[in-house]
């Protein structure tokens, strides 16, 4: 079983919920996907740490066979190649590796090289398997690491996926039997609800809803999950002291009995529902 956690945007407790349902599920892996910027290993500080490079392939093209004809050129819908002097260049950063090029070149001018794009690493945390994908810097696409990362164990896992509802979230999200959508109780939460909620919808994901740092109730988010019929599974409430907690590398639920009985009863429903 894989539950994906969700949010529209950085910064809304994403990985807070992640770290803390790995921390009290059973037998249960954390994959942190948020590849740009992934943060879960500070909480589970993971030991016997290794590391695989991710690489990707890219196009190379033979000086002697190109004719200069640009189909190669035309044909990349992502603007990675230029024609410069009569031959094509690529942009490393900017292909998607998507073998386009060497199949219309009617010379068999392009073949492929690998390239590293970023790693991901393996390690234990008390009996949690932690895996993380990590990107290069500058590099455009964190969807092959996010792929590296999700195959990297077999374990039941909860996956902590990148923020906002594009194609990194869409690989984070793919083979997850379930999603949790973590959305703050604001405007503009409830704005990068909507995103995420047309994600997993396109996807036909089962999900249910966090509400993050709850003061009260914000009476439109609470309308469009009932107009949609999306379960809320918990409201959780703001608490300095917890953030404080978490400002500091730890896991909440291991610092308070009434969080960790929250999470637990979250993973008893998440677990439920996606086994159904
Ligand atoms: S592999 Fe695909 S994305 Fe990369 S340069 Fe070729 S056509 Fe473009
Ligand atoms: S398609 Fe082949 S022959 Fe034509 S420009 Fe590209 S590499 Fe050269």
């Amino acid at each position: 079983m894989r539950i994906a956690v969700l949010s529209g945007k950085g910064g809304t407790g994403k990985t807070f919920v992640s770290v803390n349902l790995a921390a009290v599920a059973r037998d249960t892996a954390y994959i942190d996907c948020d590849a740009e910027e992934p943060n879960g290993h500070l909480f589970f500080k993971p030991e016997q740490v290794h590391s695989e490079t991710v690489y990707t392939m890219l196009p190379a093209f033979d000086a002697q066979k190109c004719d200069g004809c640009r189909k190669c050129v035309d044909f990349c819908r992502f603007n990675a190649l230029a024609f410069v002097q009569g031959k094509p260049r690529v942009f490393p950063e900017i292909c998607h590796a998507c073998g386009g090029c060497s199949l219309v070149c009617p010379q068999g001018a392009v073949t492929e090289e690998k390239r590293a794009i970023g790693t991901v690493s393996q390690g234990m945390s008390g009996g949690i398997p932690v895996v993380t994908a990590i990107l290069n810097p500058g590099e455009a696409s964190a969807v092959p690491a996010i792929k590296a990362a999700l195959r990297a164990t077999d374990a039941d896992a909860v996956i902590d996926s990148p923020p906002g509802s594009g194609c990194p979230v869409a690989e984070a999200v793919s083979g997850a039997d379930y999603c949790l959508l973590v959305a703050e109780p604001t405007a503009f939460g409830l704005h990068n609800l909507r995103m995420v909620h047309e994600l997993v919808t396109l996807l036909n994901k089962p999900f249910g809803i966090i509400v993050n740092k709850a003061d009260g109730v914000y009476p439109p988010l609470e309308k469009f999950c009932a107009d949609r019929r999306a379960p809320i599974l918990a409201h959780i409430l703001y608490s300095r002291k917890l953030a404080e907690i978490s400002a500091d590398g730890e896991l909440a639920v291991r610092h308070s009995a009434e969080l960790r009985r929250v999470f637990l009863g979250l993973w008893e429903t998440v677990a439920a529902e996606a086994a159904s």
